[in-house]
């Protein structure tokens, strides 16, 4: 079959390539929901196919776990609880134990558990291997997974455990839903927009579409503003990507934004570098800044950072989002962020 799905709004999508694909034809949408502008395009895009509420369901992975937070914006998690309370669909928060700084700091011993909310319970899997190893350095930048793990251990992993162990995607068809654009990188450039899922097998059906693969961020903000929603807040400081507050891609420009908002992140993070480097070139190895040829501290000084509003940061700093994720017809305007020069994010 020949599926085509042309929509009033400016936007088709065309699934030449994939003939069997029907977007309808699934029992659960799960979208990986990380609080940035594409996966909420993703949620908006499935309400505009006309797929139910009652079979969607929005997953967010928190990168820092339940503990103190390092890599995160102290915004994210809430601001996601937030637009999906505004859209009325559900959201399920996973984690792995102590999130990505546990990793990081990992000295001879195994990775640690994946926990997951499901409609039921809270459940948790893993973290019994006997495999030890260590980490004790930062992600690396690039686009392999193995080497740039963070997104791998804190995100990927946790969705495939939270769908592999969980017995009400047996049997069922389930469509994994992702905001990656080509636009965002030369990696990204090559993604498949359709493929079966890691977590597909014969008992359970799984596949993964990339919803706006092929959009541009215009059509992104497009959707956002049909919705009259308002966008996370660092896309409102001027960032042009919403990463993780300290993504290991963040250009110079960024980095600055955050000293001047958050010094004690950047501070703790050139700290963690410098022992890092320090042990790795004591064991003759090459030493593992996160930018290869300058510290955090030059990149910082080397940057510029946003003009950012007293009210903006003091949101994106909180861990409640204390207004409306609503904004009042004909008042939306696009975030500072929008369309900016500086794309620096993930690969
Ligand atoms: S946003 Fe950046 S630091 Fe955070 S998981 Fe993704 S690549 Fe890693």
């Amino acid at each position: 079959m020949y599926t085509q799905l042309s929509l009033d709004f400016g936007i088709e999508l065309s699934c030449e390539q994939y003939p069997d694909f029907d977007v309808h034809s699934y029992d659960h949408y799960i979208i990986a929901f990380s609080g940035g502008k594409d996966s909420l395009a993703c949620i908006l895009h499935l309400l505009e196919l006309g797929i139910p509420k009652s079979k969607i369901e929005c997953w967010h992975h928190l990168v820092d776990g339940q503990g103190e937070l390092f890599f995160d914006w102290p915004i994210t998690e809430d601001y996601c609880r937030k637009v999906c309370l505004a859209l009325d669909i559900p959201l399920y928060f996973s984690w792995r134990e102590g999130g990505l700084e546990r990793e990081m700091l990992r000295f001879n011993s195994p990775t640690a558990p994946t926990t997951y909310e499901t409609p039921l319970q809270l459940q948790t899997s893993g973290g019994n291997s006997n495999n030890a190893s260590t980490r004790w350095r930062f992600p690396q930048i690039g686009g392999s997974m193995v080497t740039r793990w963070c997104s791998s251990y804190s995100k990927i992993s946790v969705g495939d455990a939270a769908i592999a162990n969980q017995e009400r995607f047996k049997g069922k068809r389930t469509l994994v839903i992702s905001g990656e654009r080509r636009e965002e990188s030369a990696s990204r450039s090559k993604y498949k927009q359709f493929e079966p899922h890691r977590t597909h097998t014969k008992s359970r059906h799984v596949d993964h579409w990339r919803a706006v693969l092929d959009w541009d961020e215009a059509g992104v903000w497009n959707i956002i503003q049909r919705w009259n929603l308002r966008s996370h807040p660092s896309y409102e400081l001027g960032f042009g990507r919403c990463s993780c507050i300290i993504c290991i891609f963040a250009s110079d420009d960024q980095l600055a934004s955050v000293y001047q908002i958050a010094p004690q992140v950047i501070e703790k993070m050139a700290d963690y570098e410098k022992q890092f480097d320090s042990y790795w070139r004591k064991q003759g190895k090459e030493g593992y800044t996160i930018h290869r040829q300058y510290t955090v501290m030059e990149r910082v000084a080397m940057g510029r950072p946003y003009s950012m509003k007293p009210e903006i940061i003091e949101l994106a700093l909180s861990r409640e989002y204390c207004e409306s994720v609503v904004v009042p017809s004909g008042k939306w305007e696009f975030p500072l962020g929008a369309f900016s020069k500086d794309k620096s994010g993930p690969a």
